[in-house]
């Protein structure tokens, strides 16, 4: 074998070996085995629009000619720039970078240049990329210190990231009274690596009243949330400011990109305007810009596609209805069946699933020509290519292959 595991991310592995894809369009995955399959998965996110949409063909072929890299500042950074600033309420200025990682990195370096304090919080089972910082174990609790998720993740670097159990206020609040020497709170809004699991009412609120309190920087990671759940992420969909935010994911058009952003007197720290280093080769690069420019407007100009994949996931939930084995969520375009009594609501919940016969199912649904994340921790996507047909031949899986 050339490549460790076979794949180039290990969500990607799956048991005895994944199959490999040929092309893809809209809705679809072709496999090298001449298979069509209809695609849940849209790469883990960013595919809003499905596989090669020609408004974003269009945009990629359109820069190609005019070079994809510059090394240079050019025209397209302050245009994408506003773009997204304007759209988010917590941000008014953008750095862009090349990955979801880079930027939850570089906004968490940010949080403690910014207020001097060393350690950070995060959501147990909460996921930001794969930096030492964020790769803590599970399960490790609210007052005890990190401790290392990964092999080389060196243990006083995990003892600084503390984590409190999503949709926990009180935790929270405990956490901020006994440590003074805390940074920021990174949370995924709405977990979306091990879910959807949904905020309960009033938490994000929560969590902003109770990390203003402690003088400690919220950080939301919206990127999967950015574009997903509406124009503005979840930062508008549930009307809370955060201090910093990440995004990544659909930003890029399925280009590689990230970005992070934020109050203005924060993101003047970031170097070259601040004593906060952060720098990339390929930030801000012309191709992923392009391709982004072009995702973002597409998604202004039909604003209706938020609701109208509401509608669809709502009908995959229905189509489980009445299923004994487990229960659906559905948020926008995101949804997810759970083989638990009850959707979960953090972490330690979520873990009681059933993945066995999630497995049996993942298999059934891949044989019937659909293709889900190959986890019960991911969450499923639909796009705007995905219509009434595919929606239709997957409601008819799901009931076939849950009963
Ligand atoms: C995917 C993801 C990341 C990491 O982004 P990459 O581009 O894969 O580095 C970070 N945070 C969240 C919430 C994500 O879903």
């Amino acid at each position: 074998m050339l490549i460790p595991g076979g794949v180039s991310s290990p969500v990607r592995a799956i048991a005895p070996y994944p199959f490999y894809t040929r092309s893809a369009s809209g809705p679809h995955l072709r496999t090298v085995d001449g298979d069509e399959l209809i695609d849940c998965c849209m790469a883990y996110g960013p595919l809003m629009l499905g596989h090669a949409h020609p408004v974003i063909k269009a945009a990629i072929l359109d820069q190609l000619e005019r070079g994809w890299l510059y090394g240079t500042p050019a025209p397209l950074e302050p245009a994408f720039a506003s773009l997204v600033t304007g759209d988010h309420p917590g941000m008014d200025m953008i750095r862009f970078v090349s990955s979801g990682s880079e930027a939850t990195m570089a906004a968490i370096r940010l949080a403690r240049g910014f207020t001097g304090n060393k350690e950070i919080i995060k959501v147990e089972g909460g996921f930001h990329g794969a930096h030492d910082g964020v790769l803590v174990k599970a399960g490790s609790g609210a007052t005890t210190l990190g401790i290392p998720d990964s092999a080389g993740v060196l243990p006083e670097v995990a003892a600084r990231t503390r984590q409190v159990p999503y949709n926990d206020l009180e935790a929270l609040e405990v956490t901020l009274s006994r440590n003074r020497d805390v940074a920021a709170f990174i949370l995924e809004p709405v977990m979306g690596n091990i879910g959807p699991i949904l905020p309960k009412p009033g938490y994000l609120a929560g969590v902003r009243e109770i990390t203003r309190a402690h003088d400690v920087l919220l950080i939301f990671d919206e990127v999967i949330t950015g574009y997903r759940l509406g124009i503005g992420g979840a930062q508008v969909h549930y009307g809370v400011r955060p201090d910093l935010s990440t995004l990544g994911k659909i930003i890029g058009g399925g280009l590689p990109i990230g970005a992070f952003g934020g109050r203005r007197e924060i993101m003047e720290m970031v170097a070259p305007a601040g004593p906060v280093y952060n720098a990339g080769t390929f930030s801000g690069n012309p191709l992923s810009l392009s391709a982004g420019v072009a995702m973002v407007k597409w998604l202004h100009q039909n604003r209706g596609i938020y609701r109208t994949l509401e509608g669809k996931t709502r009908e995959v939930a229905e189509a489980t209805e009445g299923v004994r084995c487990g229960s659906a969520v559905t948020l926008g375009s995101m949804f997810k069946f759970f083989f638990r009594d009850y959707p979960p609501e953090n972490y330690i919940e979520a873990k009681e699933c059933d993945t066995a016969a999630f497995r049996i199912f993942w298999d059934k649904m891949l044989k019937r020509g659909i293709f889900l994340p190959p986890s019960q921790f991911e969450t499923n996507f639909l796009s705007a290519a995905h219509s009434e047909k595919e929606v239709d031949t997957i409601c008819t899986a799901y009931r076939a292959c849950l009963s």
